[in-house]
């Protein structure tokens, strides 16, 4: 099956008045495809909400494509990409507008997509309503945004992204701002949706648990660039980098199976953001090395290659000899 949106080699750096950029994408590549979900996972600072704002257009790339259908997405209508990419953001409170109530901001999406014929549209917005499970849909039409529940904002922020028809969602931690007790219900729905209507769905997460549950693809960032990519099983139960070990380890929900159940949390050490930011810049070696428990000399000198076995890929010298990958059951042998 092809890609349906791509990034090749993306790169974003941001320019700091009297100081050196700061690179917060470095030649990342990635391919969502319809009816499958890609968790992008990492830290504050890893890049991966960038990501997700360059692929929406809300950030330029420095260099790098993206591609819809292989085509390179500067040379497309922008009002034709935006019909097809969608996104629903971290905050429901601050996405909708107070003043307007949600038939407005359905039935305004529907218009400017050409998606419904007349201004009333109520037809239409009550079926996005219904998608979402809004029911009674007619009450909810009328309401205003303070007079729902974070759930049900997040819920019509959801319908107003389906409104065009996209092929694609990218959410970016569509319920790390939601009362834990309904987050599995707005992250169910995400998932009905990719299923029902074949969405090709990034979701950005700091919770390696349901990036696990919601999703075939795990990607993790650290300081801008891949650190690690496989299924999600190999990656959240097996993971080969130090770094997506300590994000198992330290998991605070437990991941049954994997590396940080409970029992064994443990904290992440604390980054040396500055010396890091210089590494980065200046593409010295390995960046999470004042972090690895396992940095052995050549981590300092140079940056390691994303590689191990087919499908799963860390970029970690453990791995660079070609062998399998190494997981924390075999810390031992690297202690
Ligand atoms: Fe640790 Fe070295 Fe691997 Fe970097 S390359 S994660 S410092 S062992």
């Amino acid at each position: 099956m092809s890609a349906t949106l791509g990034l090749r080699e993306l790169v974003v750096d941001f320019r700091r008045r009297g100081q050196l950029p700061l690179r917060a994408v470095d030649r990342v590549s990635l391919a969502l495809t319809p009816g499958r979900t890609l968790a992008l996972v990492g830290e504050s600072g890893s890049g991966k909400s960038t990501v997700v704002r360059a692929l929406s257009g809300l950030v330029r790339p420095t260099s790098g494509e993206i591609l819809l259908d292989g085509e390179v997405v500067r040379r497309l209508n922008r009002l034709a990409y935006r019909r097809r990419v969608q996104m629903v953001f971290q905050d429901p409170f601050a996405s909708l507008n107070p003043a307007h109530d949600v038939a407005h901001h359905l039935r305004r999406s529907l218009l400017v997509h050409h998606r419904a014929a007349t201004r009333g549209a109520s037809e239409e917005v009550d079926e996005l309503l219904v998608s979402v499970n809004l029911v009674p849909a007619g009450d909810f039409a009328a309401k205003r945004p303070h007079e729902l529940s974070g759930g049900q904002r997040q819920r019509v922020a959801i319908a107003r992204a389906l409104a065009p028809d996209p092929d694609v969602l990218l959410a970016d931690e569509p319920v790390s701002m939601l009362d834990v007790s309904i987050r599995l219900e707005i992250l169910n729905l995400l998932d009905r949706l990719k299923t029902d209507r074949q969405l090709a769905m990034l979701y950005v997460t700091h919770d390696l648990a349901t990036a696990r549950h919601f999703s075939e693809e795990v990607v993790v960032m650290y300081r801008g660039e891949i650190v690690e990519r496989g299924t999600s099983d190999e990656v959240i139960l097996s993971p080969a980098h130090p770094y997506t070990q300590l994000l198992a380890a330290a998991a605070p929900t437990g991941i049954r199976g994997a590396a940080g159940d409970g029992s064994r949390r443990r904290p992440i050490p604390v980054a040396h953001d500055e010396a890091e930011r210089r590494q980065t810049i200046v593409g010295g070696g390995c960046r999470f090395v004042r972090r690895c428990p396992y940095a052995m000399d050549a981590c300092f000198e140079r940056p390691p290659e994303l590689e191990v076995s087919p499908g799963h890929l860390a970029r970690c010298w453990l791995h660079a000899t070609g062998g399998s990958v190494v997981t924390r059951r075999d810390e031992d042998r690297y202690g």
